[in-house]
């Protein structure tokens, strides 16, 4: 079988983990399985990198001194503990410290600048993987593998849409193909950079944060593998996050649909775009536990086995803010829906959820929190005159709100969904601001203040017996 393998960044956030992580692939190869790996920076790096950088732009030279002092250290340890060649180490040591000095290169050219563009965030980000790739591959060397780091910015190719690039699939496919399919026929693992392309003309650019598990499915398709198996610290999709719902479940087939689904409303253990890549060509998806592999975990594929459940797990989107244009003499004004929506995309903000009550007299919608200033202020512009004549009484925003949906496909067809999951929440007494279902076929979602979301979790996974 032609498996690429996604490793996150806690399954091999230390020495001892690369080496379970090098076993492991070795132990898959001996089977007979032509493996391409592709991994995530250790855990925590990326954002150390990231808030360096940010803090950089705004005129702090300390912290990226610290952080470079700090990475060193950290990739120091691993490659004591991962790689025992003597004269490789001394090669990846000093290829450590050239990284690392550009790291700090980049930072000190950001804060003279006092400026932080998303390029340039996307060089300094994309240096977490950068540094662990080789290390892991030569882990791997040593363990019996024939392992040969790669950078991908030489398989994926982007747009230039830094921080959220998207692949160029025609290119990837041709460039990956090229690339990766003589050293598997020669029997040899590629062990790629995950979370990184290139555009056309070889910038670096990132697929956005958590990406690592996109690139799996990138390359999955690019070279036509039997499935894409990504590698985590849970055991598969489960009912809930087991970090707020203890007694969460693993679900052992979920559909890309579902699946998809899941991720856009939160469930962090998949990236949001890591499913069309591998829905396209039809090729399953496994996530698994390198803390426990022998656990089956989830597959994700076109058909899966039904488990009797219509709804299958509850996920939450966190950090947001409801914003509410309201007024008595909203009433049958044509065109106020369309100006506040036009006013918010015109801010460049994306609207999560929307609900209009019947009366007319309000219009609510969900955006992240980071963007409520802006779309408050947008919005008392251009409301200013119909202000004034009374038409909208106020603009207004409440924070700290949370999104919580219940996913499973068949929902919106069956009858009392909604019934009992506002008993579960009365039960408890915990307060439901708005619903919403139809966004797609797949969920129901809940708007519930902050301090009610985790008990909200467990009220509906509890109902639902998940
Ligand atoms: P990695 O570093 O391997 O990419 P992440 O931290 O990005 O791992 O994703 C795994 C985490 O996702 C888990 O540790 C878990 O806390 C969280 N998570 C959120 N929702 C779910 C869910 N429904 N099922 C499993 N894990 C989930
Ligand atoms: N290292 C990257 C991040 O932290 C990519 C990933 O973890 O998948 O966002
Ligand atoms: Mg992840």
């Amino acid at each position: 079988m032609r498996v690429v393998m996604k490793f996150g960044g806690t399954s091999v956030g230390n020495g001892d983990r690369i080496l379970n992580v090098a076993r492991l692939v070795y132990g898959y190869a001996t089977q007979g399985h032509a493996i391409v790996v592709a991994s995530s920076a250790m855990s925590g790096v990326t954002d150390t990198l990231i808030k360096s950088a940010r803090r950089a732009a705004e005129g702090d030279a300390n912290t990226f001194v610290t952080a470079h002092d700090s990475l060193t250290q950290q990739h120091f340890a691993v490659l004591e503990r991962a790689v025992s060649d003597e004269s490789m180490r001394a090669i990846l040591s000093q290829q450590i410290q050239e990284r690392l000095a550009e790291f700090a290169n980049l930072c000190r050219s950001i804060h003279i600048l006092g400026e932080l563009t998303p390029r340039a965030l996307d060089m300094v980000g994309s240096l977490g993987e950068r540094l662990l790739v080789p290390i892991l591959a030569q882990a791997l060397r040593e363990n019996g593998a024939q392992a040969q780091a790669i950078e991908s910015t030489e398989l994926v190719v982007t747009d230039d849409n830094f921080t959220q690039a998207s692949p160029l699939m025609d290119a990837t496919r041709q460039k990956s193909r090229a690339l990766l399919m003589p050293i598997l026929q020669a029997g040899g693992i590629p062990v790629v950079t995950g979370f990184i392309g290139a555009t056309r003309q070889g910038i670096i650019t990132t697929l956005g944060r958590g990406g690592s598990d996109y690139t799996g499915t990138i390359l999955g398709n690019a070279i036509d593998a039997d499935e894409v198996w990504i590698w985590t610290d849970v055991n598969g999709v489960m009912t809930a996050d087991p970090r707020i719902v203890p007694n969460a479940q693993t679900i052992p087939e979920i559909s890309y649909g579902e699946a998809a689904e899941l991720s856009y409303f939160g469930a962090k253990v998949i990236h949001p775009k890591t499913i069309s890549p591998a829905a396209e060509r039809d090729i399953p998806i496994r996530i698994l536990n390198t803390f426990e592999p022998t656990h089956p975990g989830t597959r994700i594929v076109r058909a899966p086995k039904t488990n009797g459940h219509t709804a299958k797990a509850i996920t939450a989107i966190r950090g947001l803010g409801l914003v509410t244009v309201e007024g008595r003499g909203m009433q049958g004004v044509p065109g106020v829906a369309g100006r506040v929506f036009a006013t918010v995309a015109r801010e460049g903000i994306s609207v999560l959820m929307i609900s209009q009550s019947s009366s007319e007299q309000n219009i609510c919608f969900i955006i992240e929190a980071n963007a409520v200033e802006r779309a408050l202020s947008a919005l008392d512009h251009e409301f200013e005159l119909d202000r004034m004549r009374g038409n909208i009484d106020r603009v207004w925003a409440q924070e700290h709100i949370v999104i919580v949906a219940i996913v499973g496909a068949g929902m919106k067809g069956t009858p009392g969904i909604a019934a009992n999951v506002f008993g579960a929440l009365g039960d408890k007494n915990l307060n439901v601001i708005s619903i919403a279902q139809g966004s797609s076929e797949f969920n129901l979602s809940l708007v519930v203040d902050e301090h009610d979301a985790n008990g909200a979790m467990r009220a509906i996974h509890d109902r639902f017996n998940l």
